[in-house]
């Protein structure tokens, strides 16, 4: 599918779920995907794209975003602490806050910096053991205390269990989000984006529905 494949898609699950045409942000993933289609993507002028790994953002945005304006780059995949701050300067959201440890560490480094991307707070809605994110039940504690320490979180990011039907876990973050008064809702990826709109999503991640198959899974 081409990227104007997958924009009409949103387009109209945005008109039937009654939503505001552009509320749903498509966020490219573009990890593990060759510069030469990353580059591509570009040139067809998308502008928003999500990465997996610091170390893999590192070596090809910065080059990209000399080459072209706008462009935003969101961090889609688990941060460790002693990368959050080369993760604060490269991306300008990330999607995958869900612990204290690094909360604190974001907080520190936001007054050193000056400035915090965008967070979203990851939350395990399957709660699977494999899986990174906050349980479901603590979630409400969690984004308290962010809150308490000024963090710029703007709503909540979830990867449902691969054998349950994703609408479950879309809705179950949605209710989250609603009670805590945050707008932003990460969810649907290539296969279930459509659900996730209907179900409020406002940044789906989409990969291999843009870029074709990735070489190998991370
Ligand atoms: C890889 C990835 C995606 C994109 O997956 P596709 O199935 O290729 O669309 C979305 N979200 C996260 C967190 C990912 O790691």
């Amino acid at each position: 599918m081409s990227l104007q494949d997958i924009q009409d898609k949103i387009s109209k699950a945005e008109k039937e779920a009654g939503r505001d045409a552009g509320s749903v942000e498509l966020i490219a993933v573009s990890k593990v995907q060759p510069d030469a289609r990353v580059q591509a993507v570009l040139q067809d002028g998308h502008r928003v794209f999500g990465e997996n790994r610091v170390q893999e953002a590192a070596g090809k945005w910065p080059a990209f975003k000399d080459a072209f304006s706008g462009v935003s780059v969101h961090l889609i995949g688990p941060l460790q602490s002693n990368k959050a701050r080369q993760a604060m300067e490269l991306f300008d959201a990330i999607h995958t806050l869900d612990r204290l440890k690094l909360a604190n560490t974001i907080a520190r480094l936001a007054q050193e910096l000056g400035a915090c991307p965008d967070l979203f707070v990851q939350v395990n809605t399957g709660a699977e053991d494999q899986k990174a994110g906050v349980l479901p039940q603590e979630t409400d504690g969690f984004i308290a205390e962010c809150r308490a320490l000024d963090l710029p979180v703007k709503g909540l990011m979830c990867i449902p269990p691969v054998d349950e039907e994703a609408s479950l876990h879309f809705a179950l973050l949605a209710k989250i989000a609603a009670r805590n008064d945050l707008g932003g809702l990460s969810m649907g990826m290539s296969g279930d984006f459509e659900r996730a709109v209907a179900l409020g999503a406002t940044h789906v991640r989409v990969g291999s529905a843009i870029f074709g198959d990735r070489a190998y899974e991370l």
